[in-house]
C-alpha cells in the first residue's frame, strides 16, 4: 500500500530501534555539559527573522539561501536554522548577562535549513549545542574546545581532527578583506557568480565556497594569519600553549573560516574522514561582537555546536558503543478474563516498585504470548490461569536460564519478586565478570 503523504524530503525519522543512539548522544551531552558547569537552555523553534539577519548575517549561505521563513499577520518568522542566535537573544532578554559572569549554558535541540538534501546535511537535522558569555580570555576558548573534545571521546569516537584558526577581529579583518578583494579582483572572470556577490561585501566568504573553481583559486590566495593585530595573535597563540598543556592535539588551518558572520578570532572544527564529505561534526568559536550587534553591552561570547546525526553516522561507522534500550522485565501471559485481571493487578505493585511490565492485550493462545514474550527479550514469564489463581501460587520463569520458581500471588508477590529478579540480576554481573576476566587472560 503506497503512502498518500510522505515525510518531507531532507527529513527522518527515528523509530523506537534506532532511538537509544540518540538517547546515548543525548545523555552524553548533557552529562559532559553538566560536568563542565552549563545548565540547559530552552528557546523558541522559531524566531523573528531579523533576529538572524543581524546575527548569523546578510551575506551569508544560511540567511541568503536555507533559511524557512514565512510571513504570518505581517511579521515575518523563521525557523531557526542554528541554535546560538535564539540562545543569546534569550540570555540577554532574561536579564542572564547581570547575573555573575561567565553564563554557560548548553541546548540539544532541531534546526532547519532548506539545503541541497545528502548524506549528513538534512533540512531538519539537529544540534547539541553550548555558548559561554562574558569571558575574553584565551583560557574559556581551551575550556570550550576540550569541553567539545571530551564529548567527542566519551562518545568513544576516534579519528577526529580538530582544526583551529584565528580570523581576527574587525580592526585586522579590515587589512586582510582589501588583501583578499585584491587578490580575487584579478580573478573575477572564474569566480562563481555567489562569490562575485560576495567580493563586495565579505570577501572571507570565497574562502569557503565549495565549488571546485572557486576552491582552487582560494588556495593561493593570502592568509588571515599573516594580518592578525597584536591582540589577535597573541590570544591565539596563548589558546594553542593552553591546548598543548591540555595534550589536546590540534591542526592550525588557515582555511577554517566558518560560515557565519558572527564569529571573531578563534574558530575551530573537528573532522572525520569515515563519513564522506560533510566531515564537520562539531564547530564553533568566539563572537565577541554578537551581543552588542544585538543591543546589549559589549560582551565576550563563544560557542560550538555539534551535528547529531553526524555524529551517529561516524559512531555507526566506527562501531562505537550505544545504550541498551530498557526491555522488559516481566511477561505476565493470563490465560481468561479472570486471571487478565490478576495479571492488571500484579502489573500495577510492579510498575509502582519500577519494574517494566507487560501482559497480553491480544487475546492470544499461550503458545503465541510466550512467542511474544521472548521476541521482547522479557527477563521472567509468569503463566496465569484458572489452578494458579485457585492455588495463590505461580511458576516464575528465568528466560535466560530456563528456571522456574514458584511464587505466592498474594500480599508477598512484590518481595518474591524482588528477591528473584536481584538474585538473576547478580547471577548476570557475575556470568559478565566471569566473561571478561577470561578475554583478559
Ligand atoms: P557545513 O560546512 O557542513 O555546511 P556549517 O558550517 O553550515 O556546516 P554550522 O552552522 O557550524 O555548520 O553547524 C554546526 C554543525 O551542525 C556542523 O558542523 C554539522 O555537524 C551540523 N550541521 C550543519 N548543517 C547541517 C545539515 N544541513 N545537516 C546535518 N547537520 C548539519
Ligand atoms: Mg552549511
Amino acid at each position: 500500500m503506497a503512502l498518500s503523504v510522505q515525510r518531507p524530503l531532507g527529513t527522518a525519522d527515528v523509530t523506537p530501534s534506532e532511538i537509544h543512539k540518540w538517547h546515548t548522544v543525548e545523555h552524553v551531552a548533557q552529562d559532559i555539559a553538566e560536568t563542565f558547569g552549563f545548565k540547559e537552555i530552552r528557546f523558541p523553534t522559531f524566531e523573528s527573522t531579523d533576529l538572524f539577519m543581524r546575527s548569523v548575517g546578510e551575506t551569508t549561505d544560511v540567511v541568503q539561501k536555507e533559511m524557512y521563513s514565512v510571513i504570518a499577520k505581517e511579521s515575518k518568522f523563521t525557523l531557526r536554522p542554528e541554535g546560538t542566535a535564539g540562545t543569546i537573544r534569550a540570555v540577554m532578554q532574561n536579564g542572564m548577562l547581570n547575573d555573575a559572569l561567565p553564563q554557560k549554558v548548553f541546548y540539544i535541540t532541531s534546526c532547519f535549513r532548506h539545503e541541497k538534501p545528502q548524506a549528513g546535511r538534512l533540512r531538519e537535522f539537529h544540534q547539541f549545542g553550548a555558548e559561554m558569555l562574558g569571558s575574553a580570555s584565551p583560557a574559556a576558548d581551551a575550556e570550550m574546545i576540550s569541553m567539545a573534545n571530551s564529548f567527542l571521546k566519551a562518545l568513544g569516537l576516534k579519528n577526529i581532527e580538530l582544526n583551529i584558526n584565528s580570523i581576527g577581529c574587525p580592526s585586522c579583518r579590515a587589512q586582510y578583506h582589501k588583501a583578499l578583494k585584491a587578490y580575487f579582483a584579478s580573478k573575477t572572470s572564474e569566480l562563481c557568480g555567489t562569490c562575485l556577490g560576495r567580493l563586495e561585501k565579505n570577501p572571507m566568504r570565497i574562502l569557503d565556497c565549495k565549488s571546485p573553481v572557486c576552491s582552487e583559486i582560494a588556495k593561493d590566495a593570502p592568509l588571515i594569519s599573516d594580518y592578525l593585530c597584536e591582540e589577535c595573535h597573541d590570544h591565539f597563540s596563548q589558546l594553542r600553549s593552553m591546548l598543548d598543556d591540555m595534550n589536546i592535539s590540534y591542526k592550525v588551518n588557515p582555511k577554517i573560516v566558518r560560515g557565519l558572520d558572527y564569529y571573531t578570532k578563534t574558530v575551530f572544527e573537528f573532522i572525520t574522514t569515515d563519513i564522506g564529505a560533510q566531515g564537520t561534526v562539531c564547530a564553533g568559536g568566539r563572537y565577541d561582537g554578537l551581543v552588542e550587534q544585538l543591543g546589549g553591552a559589549s560582551t565576550p561570547a563563544l560557542g560550538f555546536a555539534a551535528g547529531i546525526e553526524r555524529l551517529i553516522m561516524t559512531m555507526e561507522k566506527q562501531n562505537c558503543m550505544f545504550m541498551e534500550l530498557r526491555k522488559c522485565d516481566l511477561y505476565i501471559v493470563p490465560m481468561g478474563s479472570s486471571a487478565l485481571g490478576k495479571a492488571v493487578g500484579l502489573a500495577g505493585l510492579l510498575r509502582d516498585e519500577g519494574y517494566m511490565v507487560e501482559y497480553d492485550l491480544m487475546n492470544r493462545s499461550l503458545k503465541a504470548q510466550m512467542k511474544y514474550a521472548n521476541k521482547t527479550g522479557a527477563s521472567f514469564v509468569l503463566v496465569l490461569g484458572d489452578n494458579e489463581l485457585e492455588a495463590q501460587k505461580a511458576k516464575l520463569k528465568n528466560m535466560q536460564s530456563g528456571e522456574e520458581n514458584e511464587i505466592s500471588l498474594d500480599d508477598s508477590f512484590v518481595e518474591q519478586f524482588n528477591t528473584q529478579f536481584m538474585a538473576c540480576y547478580f547471577e548476570r554481573i557475575d556470568t559478565d565478570s566471569i566473561l571478561e576476566e577470561s578475554l583478559t587472560k
